[in-house]
Formats: structure tokens, sequence, C-alpha cells
């Protein structure tokens, strides 16, 4: 604590170059804690640390100069926390906390990229006590699981489709010759300690949705013309859910198009911290749809709550450049999430067929609290004939899956993950509903680690249902 901020290497002080967090919005916090019981890492902990006014304060320290950027709880807190954004969608004073969290962590990402060792334990405010860590930082440091993570999973993977579709066929055959039962049956995951991590492996779907400028049509009169993020997950774990999302946008009079040269939308790299990685896909994306006739589509249309979350925050993200930045204006005034779209329109509802089950809906947090969409999801539900809707406690309380936080946080992610599950239980429903491809991995694996015969369908699975799929 006598150490003097002089002793610090001056690349561990502020934060410098570009993506600094911003410090008006850092100092438009007036410390309330509103926001604190909103919080799933406080809520888990009671650390003030741990909460979002904690690591507002943290990011402030750094600003000032007061801590090390390379302060072992700072970078531990911007590590544990989720990204959920429900303090955001708490906060009275319009704190943007996301954005702050996204430059803090790229600015550590370049600290590490560049090789700087983390001189650790700088904790320069001593109104703050390193006591109350919330755990050993140690286990909370990335480490070189996330490391080799960064590298292969964001620097290859998520940028190049043909990579991640040989992965994703490469998964499936683990999957369907036996392979994987052999390796659970031997134990083999246990020993190199990737039980948990195996588990959170999506089922391959059988058919990849490749876009290939396809227009799939609407069925009846022309109402709309829509376009599809394809992405990267969801065209391969998840394209029965694409399939369903087709379905029932034709049902309800719209062409949809799935434009080609598009990719994944960047959502890991930017919650990642690699701003840069989320601008070459965020000008993909933004290119390939533009090419498809932008001015002339209704809506861009996405069935992921993270996706469409970092695709309405592209102009954020491209705003410092200045070829780029009214191309994505542009583009950010077309992003729909599905259930946004459909809760706007006249939906159809003469072609639903009654479908006799209970549900209950677990909330994505990048629809609740960062697109703010929470009564669209529920209307849609409501819209099935004879679906009994129950709502669990803490619906929108995040599920612990949070991009790769099972694998770098994964101690938390477990007890989030159990708490959701046991809530979701509770309910008695036959299908937990959910919007989001993290979420519905965290639900299947809390299931199925309780041998529980419940399933996880996204709610444009159940309407497609409804409309006789
Ligand atoms: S982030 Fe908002 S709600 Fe939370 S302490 Fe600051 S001002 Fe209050
Ligand atoms: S984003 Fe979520 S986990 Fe992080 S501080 Fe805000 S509420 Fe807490």
């Amino acid at each position: 604590m006598s150490e003097k901020v002089a002793d610090i290497p001056i690349h561990t002080i502020g934060f410098s170059g570009a993506d600094v967090p911003d410090p008006n919005v850092i100092n438009t916090c007036v410390h309330c804690g509103l926001c604190l019981p909103t919080c799933p890492t406080y809520r888990m902990t009671g650390s003030e640390l741990a909460s979002p006014r904690g690591r507002i304060y943290l990011m402030k320290g750094v600003t000032e100069g007061r801590i090390s950027l390379t302060d072992d709880t700072f970078v531990e807190q911007m590590g544990l926390c989720l990204n959920c954004r429900a303090c955001e969608a708490a906060c009275p004073s319009g704190v943007m906390y996301g954005g702050i969290l996204e430059a803090s962590r790229a600015q550590l990402q370049r600290v590490k990229e560049q090789g700087v060792k983390d001189e650790g334990g700088r904790m320069k405010d001593e109104s703050l006590n390193p006591q109350s860590l919330i755990s050993n930082p140690q286990s909370l440091k990335m480490g070189v699981i996330e490391r080799g993570l960064r590298k292969v999973v964001f620097g290859t993977l998520f940028k190049n489709m043909a990579a991640f579709r040989t992965f994703s066929w490469t998964m499936k055959a683990y999957q369907k010759t036996g392979l994987q039962s052999l390796a659970r049956k031997l134990g083999v995951l246990d020993k190199m300690k990737m039980t948990d991590a195996e588990r959170m492996l999506p089922r391959i779907s059988d058919q990849f949705t490749v876009p290939k400028g396809q227009i799939y049509k609407a069925e009846g009169e022309r109402k709309y013309s829509v376009a599809l993020l394809s992405g990267c997950i969801m065209s391969t774990a998840f394209a029965q859910v694409h399939e369903a999302t087709i379905r029932v946008l034709n049902k309800n009079g719209c062409d949809v198009i799935l434009p080609t040269g598009q990719g994944c939308c960047g959502a890991l790299h930017v919650h990642g911290g690699d701003l840069d990685g989320g601008r070459e896909l965020a000008r993909r994306n933004i290119e390939a749809f533009e090419k498809q006739g932008l001015a002339q589509l209704d809506a861009i249309i996405v069935n992921a709550a993270g996706c469409g979350s970092t695709m309405k925050e592209y102009a954020h993200l491209l705003h410092d450049d200045p070829q780029w930045r009214s191309h994505a204006e542009a583009f950010v005034a077309k992003v729909r999430d599905v259930h946004e779209f459909l809760a706007g329109i006249e939906l159809n509802r003469q072609d639903l067929k009654p479908l006799n089950i209970k549900v209950t809906y677990q909330e994505p947090c990048h629809m609740a609290h960062a697109q703010r969409l929470t009564a669209q999801p529920r209307k849609l539900l409501k819209a099935i004939p004879q679906l009994q809707l129950v709502e669990m406690f803490e619906s929108s309380l995040c599920c612990g899956s949070a991009g790769i936080y099972n694998l770098t946080q994964p101690e938390m992610a477990a007890d989030l993950g159990a708490r959701k599950i046991e809530n979701a239980l509770a309910t008695n429903a036959q299908v937990i509903a959910t919007a989001n491809p993290g979420c519905a991995l965290q639900l299947a694996a809390e299931l199925q680690k309780r041998g529980k015969d419940v399933q996880v369908r996204y709610i444009v699975e159940l309407l497609a249902q409804s409309y006789g799929k």
C-alpha cells in the first residue's frame, strides 16, 4: 500500500491509445447502488467489488492512475463480469456499462498481447480492501486456456465460415460415430478435466444453413422483404432454429433472403474485448447485406439475442471509422430481433394450432437488458393457443453462459447455471423457452446433469410447431 504510483511502469498506468473507456460514462455513475440487486455476481458473492458500482469504481481508479491496469483485482473483476448488462437496464442515471466494460477488456487484451507482465497486487486505493476478494485470484486470471481459445477460436474459426463449418462437421462426426459416448464411458474427459466443457458442446444439426443468396418465399401475399443473419453457431448447431424462423416469417407474409458473404456477427469478439476483430466482422456483414440491397429490405432479422444486440451496436463500434460509420448507421436502422419484428406486425394468428404444453421463459440477458425486449417474446408465446406460460423466479438473471464464460469462469458459471435451472424446474414446465444459443446450451447441460426430461426450445421453434411444421 505504500508503493507510489511512480513505481509502476508507465504502460500499466491509466488507459491509453484506442478504445479507452469513456470517462464521461464512468463519471455518470452517482454510486447510488440501485443496480446492485440486479447483478448476478454481486448476488452470488455479496462483494461490492463484484458489483457494477465496484467495477465502475475500479475503472475510475485506472482512469485516474490510482489503480494499475494490471492490478489483480481489476483484471479479476473485468473477467468475472458477465457483461449481462442487467445493471445498465436498471441504472436510473443511464450509465452505458457495456461499452466501458468492453473497452476495459480491450485495454487489458492489448496489454496482454504486448507481453506486459502482470505485476499484480497493485491496489493503490486504500478504501478498497483486497481482503474482500471473492475467491482465489489465481483461478480468475486469464490463463493458458483462454489465451489459446482466443487465438484459435476468435482468430480463426469465427472469422472464416469455411473453417467453422469444417470444425462443425468434425464435431458432428465425433457425436455421431460413437466417439463421444466412448470418450465419456472411458472417463477420458474426466482425466483431461474437460467434462463440463464437453457437456456444453451443442448437438450439431444434420443440415447447415449456408447462405447463398437464396430467397424463401412468403406464404400467400408478400407484405415484407427481410434478410436473415445466418451467423456461425446458429447456422450449424442450431440450423433447425433458422428453419423454424424462416417458416414463421413466411407464414407472416415475409420473403426471407439469406445474403451470401455474411458470417459471424462478432459478438464474442466484442464482449471479450477484441474490438478490432468485432469491427472486421461488422464490416463484412454490412457489406454482405448492402450487396443484397439494404434499402429495399424492410428488416434484417436476427434470431439470437446476443447477435442482435451486437448488430444493433455496429454504429457505436464503427463510430471512429469515417469510411464505415454511415454504412453502419444505415445497417443498424434495419436490424430487428425476430420477436421484436413479429410482435410489431399483425401476427398471423388464424394458422396457429393449439399446443397444449406448459412453458416457462428464460430471458436471455442480451434480449431483456441489452435490447430491452421483455414483452415481445411473451406476447408471441401467449399467442399460441392452449400454451400455458408460467413465469419462473429470476427469469432475467443471467444463466451463466455469457459467451466463453463457462470456460473462463467455470465456478461462477456453474453456480448461476444451477440457480437458473432450479428456478426453471420449480415451475414444473415441460419446456424452457429461450432465444439465444449460449442460454440454450447452458440450460440443456444443466438438465442433462440432473437427468431431467425437460425440453429447451427457441420461441420460434414453438411458433413453427404451432403453424404446423
Ligand atoms: S451504475 Fe447507475 S445504478 Fe449503478 S451505482 Fe452507478 S448510477 Fe447507480
Ligand atoms: S454486466 Fe452483469 S455481471 Fe457485469 S456488473 Fe453489470 S450486472 Fe453485474
